[in-house]
């Protein structure tokens, strides 16, 4: 059995997203006043309330067009590190979708993988530097090696949603190299990135999603 997510199926999981990243707006406001600047959450989730304005009308895009779409929606609107590192991630990941009418296991993993390049070489920040990475990168190479070990998808699916959500609760120990932790006495230790939760947030909601369709 497998996934396969339409256009109007990933317009879907945008305003799931939404309703996610807009409900926990005091607890990640509070994580990035004491790491960051605290604007995080409202630049994030404006740019996510424009998405899910529009969600009706992406889902009648082809996967391509629609990946464009919020890739510019989110350059434009979310401003600051995260608007520009979301956008640039979604627009390599529409380059992935050229021709393609579903997304399945394997252009999931192209998708998260085309994201995590474009926001390592957008913002040049490594692994372990206590931003949005450190919820990317582990579950992109979880994703990687269940692909290797040919693992069933439903377990591959449990699997990168675990690695997402342990890789920003393994922030809360690291120290921030780059960014506004960085300039913190402490560099951010004791605090979970907010970044790297409402990262972990997206690809905890999608990978839900993904496992609810293996489900129909
Ligand atoms: P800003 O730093 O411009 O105020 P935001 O408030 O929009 O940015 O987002 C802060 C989050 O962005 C941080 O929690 C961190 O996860 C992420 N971040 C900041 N700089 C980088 C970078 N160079 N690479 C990857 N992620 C980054
Ligand atoms: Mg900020």
């Amino acid at each position: 059995m497998e996934f396969q997510l339409t256009s109007k199926d990933y317009a879907e999981y945008i305003r799931l997203a939404y309703q996610k990243i807009h409900e926990n707006g005091d607890y990640i406001t509070s994580l990035d006043a004491a790491t960051g600047d605290g604007d995080h959450w409202a630049n994030l989730d404006s740019g996510f309330q424009k998405l899910n304005e529009i969600a009706d009308s992406l889902g009648t895009m082809c996967l391509f067009e629609e990946f464009r779409q919020i890739g510019s929606t989110m350059m434009s609107v979310i401003g600051g590190s995260s608007g520009i590192l979301y956008g640039s991630a979604y627009l390599e990941a529409a380059k992935t979708l050229e021709g393609k009418e579903t997304i399945g296991n394997n252009e999931l993993y192209q998708v998260l993988s085309a994201m995590l390049k474009a926001m390592m070489s957008r913002g040049n920040a490594k692994p372990g530097w206590k931003t949005m990475i450190d919820c990317l990168y582990p579950a992109v190479e979880c994703y990687k090696a269940c692909l290797e070990e040919k693992a069933s998808i439903k377990e591959l699916l449990v699997r990168v949603r675990r690695a997402a959500i342990d890789g920003a609760e393994n922030t809360r120990n690291m120290e921030a190299v780059k960014g506004r932790a960085s300039y913190q006495t402490g560099k951010g230790v004791g605090y979970l990135d907010p970044g790297a939760v409402t990262m972990s947030y997206q690809l905890e909601i999608l990978f839900n999603y993904a496992l609810g369709k293996m489900e129909e």
